[in-house]
């Protein structure tokens, strides 16, 4: 399996430029790839391949001279990250939702460039990374890499620069622990498991809200076009991505403690749930990143050897985990216990994540009986 390993950059004053240079470069290619596309398709009704699009790697190189010193792998990887963003495009109007269109970047909306072959392009040189066209740029390692990485990603961010390296990993499976969970992500809490754990909601995270409003209203008063916003700008944005580390960092803890403990783990399909419940949930669901959660905990549990199954959250919290029955008044935000005429008496969180954990072993016994049915039809 593969991991990705992120390691500080720093740059020297020239090498930032060439950096930047690189990235500006990528930019353009990406918007002019991204023309291209939707062009063809107003002009002729046709979709253009990324094959087709690879080509353009080459015309690029010939014709422009901020492109010819830059390594092909880069402007190739350009052509591949956008070909994803339209087959997420496409994924996401294949399942009915109302998914935006691919969008041109602008200035600061374009943030990384990648190389795709150790060796070619890019190199670890003694203590530093060696990158084509930049030089040897020195790399802070914090900790070792694993092994021989086979790609790298370089990467701006609003305090400076990182390199992402993908390293091929022997998974570390963990022993079994006979135990299941099911979790309910919440607004009270960031999370409640079905055992009655809770997780809160980080102390800094109330401080952390009212000091990036505050950026901001100080943001839109600066002058459009001047100094002092660009400033002001930069300043939220460090503070985005402070707010943001720290909120990683609250729920590598929660994913961290959920593998070492379950075995298998039932979480809502927080793509369902922005649809079902209601907005003021899914934008603080979004502000709690979990988007980043579900994407960590896949990776985690497949490392270790543990099962995720999503759910659909729809009714999740409206039902007796007990007795199964609908609630007969609708159970909204403000409700903290829940009653049935069951005689069950519980935490709202709890009951629903006690149905999210019987919901998942209902979908895994399905679909391993399912995954069983193919592999006698198949001789196995
Ligand atoms: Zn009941």
């Amino acid at each position: 399996m593969y991991k990705n390993y992120m390691y500080r950059l720093y740059p020297s004053r020239s090498q930032k430029k060439r950096l930047e240079a690189i990235l500006e470069t990528c930019r353009r290619f990406y918007n002019d790839l991204l023309a291209e596309r939707r062009d063809t398709w107003t002009n002729e009704r046709r979709s253009v391949s990324k094959i087709e699009q690879l080509r353009r790697v080459k015309e690029l190189k010939a014709s422009n001279p901020y492109a010819k010193d830059i390594h092909s792998h880069v402007l190739q990887v350009v052509v591949t990250d956008l070909d994803k963003a339209f087959q997420a495009f496409f994924r996401r109007v294949r399942r009915g939702e109302n998914p935006g269109y691919p969008r041109f970047k602008g200035k600061n909306r374009f943030s990384s460039f990648g190389l795709k072959e150790y060796g070619n392009g890019f190199k670890i040189d003694g203590r530093r990374l060696r990158l084509h066209g930049v030089g040897r740029v020195a790399v802070r390692w914090h900790r070792p890499l694993p092994s021989t990485p086979k790609a790298v990603r370089i990467i701006r961010k609003s305090d400076g620069w990182y390199a992402m390296f993908t390293c091929e990993v022997e998974p570390q499976v963990l022993p079994p622990t006979g135990r299941e969970v099911g979790i309910d992500v919440g607004v009270a809490s960031l999370a409640t498991t079905s055992d009655g754990e809770k997780f809160a909601n980080p102390k800094w995270y109330r401080a952390g809200q009212k000091k990036l409003r505050r950026l901001q209203r100080s943001l839109s008063r600066k002058q459009v076009g001047g100094k002092n916003r660009e400033k002001a700008r930069q300043a939220v944005a460090r503070h985005h991505l402070h707010v943001s580390r720290q909120r990683q960092d609250a729920l590598n803890k929660i994913i961290h403690k959920l593998i070492q403990e379950y075995d298998f783990i039932a979480v809502e399909d927080l793509n369902i749930r922005g649809m079902v419940k209601n907005r003021r949930l899914s934008k603080s669901i979004m502000d709690a990143g979990w988007g980043y959660f579900k994407e960590r905990l896949f990776s985690k549990a497949a490392e270790a050897g543990r099962i995720v199954v999503e759910v659909n959250p729809a009714n999740t919290s409206q039902a007796c985990s007990s007795c199964g029955q609908l609630f007969p008044e609708k159970i909204n935000l403000s409700v903290r216990t829940v009653r049935c005429s069951c005689g069950l008496e519980l935490d709202r969180d709890v009951n629903a994540a006690i149905n999210i954990l019987r919901l998942g072993r209902s979908r895994w016994a399905l679909t391993s009986a399912a995954a069983g049915v193919a592999q006698e039809a198949a001789g196995l």
